[in-house]
């Protein structure tokens, strides 16, 4: 489905990126790891992508800085060619009540979840107008469209990130680029295993399915958004949550 596509995965490394990563090789691309503090990981989930026979590099970038996103694209562009498939997934959380909230914070979340994912939108959206083809798919959260206690700054991020997904897929579309966004509910991941368990349980009781979600739930719906099968859908937020949007 994806074979001869070079896909590059911000926090490739981890969590539901390293899925990502996982499951588009699974599906034929050579994939790029990008990771800024979990060098092993990055390795490691580069050595299972070697071993399905596809290429791969793991690359180091902390994303909230332009030029370090600058330096990634040039080393993916180098080893494996220009992107024809950016995921930008890399985030971090920083959570605490909005009255509490240090500028610190805030600026931390905003640096990494929306600046570092406008920092690779704008390298990859140059390469792919050239090309006239692309898939953009940013990771935003259900925190960004419904928004969620104690997460001001990830919810402004994830909502930022949900506007830049729209603004750019009325940008490219005429290139033949398509730029939409996949909002998680609840997965399990380092991410979420930090939160107290009297936070787990009031998030556990709104997801009508019932479960938290694996990696690999997000990972298929982004495989499927970096397919030719979605050739005609842009500008969209696909909500992988359980049910807890509705
Ligand atoms: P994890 O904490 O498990 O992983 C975060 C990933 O982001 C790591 O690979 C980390 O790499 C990378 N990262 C963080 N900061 C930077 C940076 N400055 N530069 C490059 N990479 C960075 O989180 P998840 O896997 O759970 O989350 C992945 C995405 O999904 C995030 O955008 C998150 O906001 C979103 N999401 C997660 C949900 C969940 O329930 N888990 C729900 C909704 C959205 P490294 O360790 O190398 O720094």
């Amino acid at each position: 489905m994806l074979s001869g596509k070079v896909a590059l995965v911000t926090g490739g490394g981890r969590g539901i990126g390293r899925a990502i990563a996982l499951t588009l090789a699974g599906y034929g691309a050579d994939v790029a790891i990008n990771y800024s503090g979990s060098k092993e990981a990055a390795e490691e989930t580069a050595r299972e992508i070697r071993e399905m026979g596809r290429r791969v590099i793991a690359v180091w970038a902390d994303i909230s800085k332009e030029e370090a996103c600058q330096e990634l694209f040039s080393r993916v562009q180098q080893e494996l060619g220009t992107v024809d498939i950016l995921v930008n997934n890399a985030g971090i959380t920083r959570d605490d009540l909005a009255v509490r909230m240090t500028e610190q914070e805030f600026d931390a979340v905003i640096d990494t979840n929306l600046k570092g994912t406008f920092f690779c939108m704008k390298l990859a959206g140059k390469q792919m107008m050239k090309k006239r083809s692309g898939r953009i798919i940013s990771i935003s959260s259900i925190s960004g469209v419904r928004g969620n206690a104690g997460q001001m700054n990830y919810c402004a991020a994830k909502a930022g990130v949900i506007g830049m997904t729209k603004c750019l897929a009325k940008e490219l579309a005429g290139r033949n680029v398509t730029v939409n966004a996949v909002a998680p509910g609840y997965i399990d991941t380092d991410m979420t295993a930090v939160l107290p368990e009297k936070v787990k349980e009031a998030v556990m009781a709104q997801i009508p399915l019932g479960r938290m979600g694996r990696p690999e739930d997000v990972a298929e719906a982004v495989a499927f958004l970096a397919s030719e099968h979605a050739g005609y859908i842009t500008g969209q937020v696909f909500l992988v949550d359980g049910g807890m949007g509705i």
